[in-house]
């Protein structure tokens, strides 16, 4: 079970929506600094752990401050992400340039940050030389294909087009060393929004004997390996969050079983994982326009899938909260609605909601992670203002909203 409080009570809620134009994402900075604590700590026994926070997650400068004030980095994967996270005062290795199908400039400018650059496929050793030179620190992404299966959400990695293959894995290594790289790292995602830790620790596992076989066939030693992203939340209140300290400790029997025989200690293990740092501590605050009952009952919201795109995209859940009727019976089945011209412009459909009238506050939950920053302008909609609830209770604007102007800015009549 995961609880789904909102970090304001009722009355403070309301008035915020009241003062603050709707609709808007509000991100908790107390329980998003705590949870990256939790997170840090849980494997406080790996030597140099860190989490290079996927900055597409919520790519917002104020938050990539406060997570590296925690001790993380910036996972990035574009030029736009690189400057953010400079812009945060997030440099060299403290970022991990993981990218694919990559433009010179790109790596260029990553190399110019001494950046960690993960190359995504063999041929990119040739484009990075070209562009920019082999850095002395180099890693690529590992794809295991058939080897391992990923979950439903990634899909089969021999269907993914990231990453370089078992067999290709040998020969990329051997031609960044003979190009000159004298430090070498290991990266793999394969997994997105999972629930079910023994899927981490099979990565773990996955990457140690990767680990051993570069040492074995090449003489490679890795500095670290990255477990990437894709721990997921508890979308729904029935889930359960994973227990990261249990996958830490099965992680570190595998550790001593694989690393630590093989003469590989020590070795650093990372992540860079985005939703399961930020995604729980984000809210969409928005209002209820209109309630219209046609073959079914409608909750017409002032905010759309400009503001959050998972429930359309992917009919992924997000839990609804009507604020100030926690008491009332949820005895009403709505589909939540926003207001673009498209069908699958809804948050929630037949959900169980005490009864709705115009002018309810209702937040979602979940939105801190892959919520904003999936937005767009489609139907020419404005996407939100984003707040920080600040550790002393204020409230402090980290994006205003759009405007008409911003929209047209590109226009060239
Ligand atoms: C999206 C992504 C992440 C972060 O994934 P989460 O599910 O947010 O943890 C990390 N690494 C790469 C390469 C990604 O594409």
């Amino acid at each position: 079970m995961s609880n789904k409080n909102l970090p304001l009570g009722d009355k403070e809620m309301r008035t915020l929506a009241d003062t603050l134009e709707t609709p808007f994402h509000l991100y908790d900075e107390k329980a998003i600094r705590e949870n990256a604590r939790a997170f840090t700590k849980a494997f406080s026994w790996v030597p140099g752990f860190k989490n290079y926070y996927a900055v597409k997650a919520c790519p917002n400068p104020e938050i990539l401050k406060i997570l590296k004030e925690e001790g993380f980095g910036a996972d990035c994967s574009s030029l736009p992400e690189l400057i953010l996270s400079q812009k945060a005062g997030i440099n060299g290795e403290d970022i991990m340039f993981t990218s694919n199908d990559t433009p010179p400039e790109e790596f260029k400018k990553a190399y110019e940050m001494k950046a960690v650059i993960n190359l995504d496929d063999i041929t990119h050793i040739e484009t990075l030389q070209k562009a920019a030179g082999i850095p002395d620190l180099i890693s690529f992404r590992y794809n295991p294909g058939s080897d391992r299966t990923g979950n439903a959400i990634i899909g089969n990695p021999v269907e993914a087009k990231y990453g370089v293959t078992t067999e290709q894995l040998l020969p990329a290594y051997a031609k960044a060393k003979e190009l000159g790289a004298k430090r070498f790292a290991l990266h793999t995602m394969v997994a997105s929004n999972e629930l079910d830790g023994t899927y981490i620790v099979e990565t773990a596992r996955m990457l140690f004997s990767q680990a051993i076989r570069l040492q074995e066939e090449l003489g490679i030693r890795l500095e670290f390996v990255n477990m990437g992203g894709g721990i997921g939340i508890p979308y729904r209140p029935d889930q359960d969050a994973m227990d990261l300290l249990w996958v830490s400790s099965q992680i570190k029997k595998l550790y001593e079983e694989m690393i630590v025989p093989a003469g590989l200690d020590p070795l650093r293990i990372v992540f860079e994982c985005g939703r399961m740092v930020t995604g729980p501590y984000g809210y969409l605050v928005s209002r209820v326009r209109h309630v219209t009952k046609k073959y079914k009952d409608y909750v017409g919201l002032d905010s759309s899938m400009a503001n959050l795109m998972r429930p359309a995209l992917y009919g992924a859940y997000h839990h609804i909260t009507v604020v100030g009727k926690g008491d009332v019976p949820a005895n009403h089945t709505y589909d939540v609605t926003g207001s673009l011209c498209e069908n699958n412009d809804k948050f929630a459909i037949d959900r169980q909601l005490p009864e709705i009238e115009s002018g309810d506050v209702v937040v979602i939950h979940d939105t801190g992670a892959h919520g904003h920053a999936m937005g767009f302008n489609y139907n020419a909609k404005l996407r939100s203002a984003e707040y920080i609830l600040q550790e002393d209770g204020s409230v402090r604007m980290i994006r205003r909203a759009e405007t008409i102007d911003d929209l047209f800015s590109t226009l060239t009549s």
